[in-house]
């Protein structure tokens, strides 16, 4: 397929690309979402895909109507397409729908506490704070760090390894950043963590939506032993996010959420949990979100994420380029020696705030954009080399603004023709900033 082709196919794969959103003077434009990172719009399949099983729509699990049944089959089904699209170990691994990929780490926080506490999580400077806030209380946790170019150390990764002697529980780790898109040498630092005794958590948030992922057979060094995602990032917004690890993680440990649903048998004197997935799903769950996740995976499967990965890397790559070239632009993401990334990066304009320019994208030209920390405060404040002191300044002064960049995110419905229109708007902010800020700062406050 050419690549305007495949561009036009990919684009009529998602709903809402052609909205119109109102800007200054009362106008109304095409809305350009570049902020796919935080979430992506769903599949014409997802909600063709939901409207079609409503009719069938009903309990699962208990209910022994024609439509409980076949809602139960296909509520289970789904966990072999979701563990397939990973390449799971059927017989060894559990799926568990939750809520999202915050919800996943949280959870695996508390039962990994049950057992493990006291041991250390080694968590990264460049983590989504999904995955260092759940450990901080339960576990020592501490944090291998990102050199100057924001990629991880895997020399601090392996010091730190050896340095806690085997107390080393879990390497908690992004497998793409949500801030420079780079993509981690999640294989390498899965040997290496092995080689240390330890298991490797996965985030694959940002990963997921864009790059196969193979958790590789138990036997490998190269397994990943727990892998987590969201599929709102994924083109199936409602609600569902997994989490994939080994049975036996689950099976020994009380369930996070208790209620209806996760046992087998209950008197005043006992609990008999039911068996892993079943026990870590109490209450009704969101079956609807699980059919669109279904939905969705069928979609990027027929399309092929490595043709999808590709095109979104042209996409990014062209944007860097352009802006790299616009004086007082400084990138968070770029970098000239090929390292592996998703579709996304973060950059500043000298002498005005990100807040600013996310309000003037929006209110002039109708242009999404995430500003601020992105939730990954200590990757963010290791990139603009903050000081102590000055973290220190901003805690103490809520008032003021919080520093923080401007991410550009793709999905694979954008395209040349919007990241072309967003550059003319940061060429025009960039050389008119006096005029820019005097006319939008009254949407800023400071
Ligand atoms: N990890 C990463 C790398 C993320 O980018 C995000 C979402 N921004 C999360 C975790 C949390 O995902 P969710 O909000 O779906 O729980």
């Amino acid at each position: 397929m050419e690549n305007l082709e495949l561009s036009a196919y990919l684009r009529s794969l998602v709903i809402g690309t052609e909205t119109q959103v109102p800007i200054t003077g009362g106008q109304f434009v095409p809305a350009i979402n570049f902020d796919n990172a935080a979430t992506t719009p769903p599949f014409v399949s997802v909600m063709k895909g939901i409207t079609n099983f409503a009719p069938w729509y009903s309990s699962i699990h208990r209910g022994k109507g024609y439509k409980s049944r076949m809602t139960s089959n296909i509520y289970e089904e789904g966990r072999h397409i979701i563990g397939d699209f990973v390449k799971a170990d059927p017989s060894k691994d559990v799926i568990i729908y939750t809520k999202n990929t915050t919800e996943s780490i949280n959870m695996l926080a508390y039962i990994m506490s049950e057992e493990h506490k006291g041991k250390v999580i080694l968590s990264t400077e460049m983590e989504h704070l999904a995955n260092d806030l759940p450990w901080r209380d339960k576990f020592l946790v501490d944090y291998v760090s990102v050199d100057e170019k924001g990629y991880l150390s895997l020399d601090d990764l392996e010091f730190k390894l050896k340095k806690y002697r085997g107390k080393v529980h879990l390497v908690a780790v992004t497998g793409a950043s949500n801030v420079t898109g780079y993509i981690n040498p999640y294989y390498e630092i899965a040997k290496m963590t092995h080689k240390y005794g330890a298991k490797i958590l996965l985030d694959g948030a940002q990963l997921v939506p864009h790059v196969l992922v193979d958790m590789k057979p138990f036997a490998s060094d190269e397994h990943i032993d727990y892998l987590v995602f969201s599929a709102h990032k994924m083109y199936a917004p409602f609600g569902v996010g997994v989490l994939v690890g080994p049975k036996e993680t689950f099976e020994k440990t009380q369930p996070v959420y208790k209620g209806g649903g996760d046992v087998r048998l209950v008197s005043k004197d006992f609990i008999e949990w039911d068996l892993p997935p079943f026990k870590n799903e109490a209450g009704t769950p969101n079956i609807m979100g699980v059919m669109a996740l279904i939905d969705a995976i069928k979609t990027l499967n027929r399309t092929d994420l490595n043709k999808i990965h590709e095109y979104e890397n042209g996409l990014i790559h062209y944007a860097m380029d352009k802006l790299k070239k616009i004086p007082g632009v400084s990138l968070y993401g770029y970098s000239s020696d090929n390292q592996p990334k998703v579709a996304l990066v973060s950059f500043t304009i000298e002498d005005i705030p990100h807040n600013m320019i996310a309000e003037i994208l929006s209110r002039h030209s109708g242009i999404a954009i995430r500003d601020g920390l992105f939730c990954a405060h200590t990757y963010v404040q290791r990139l603009l080399n903050l000081t102590g002191q000055e973290l220190n300044y901003y805690r103490t002064h809520p008032d003021v603004t919080l520093p923080g960049m401007i991410r550009i995110s793709f999905g694979l419905y954008n395209n040349y023709e919007e990241i072309n229109r967003f550059i003319e708007v940061i060429y025009k902010i960039a050389g008119n900033k006096r005029q820019y800020v005097q006319k939008y700062k009254k949407y800023v406050i400071d």
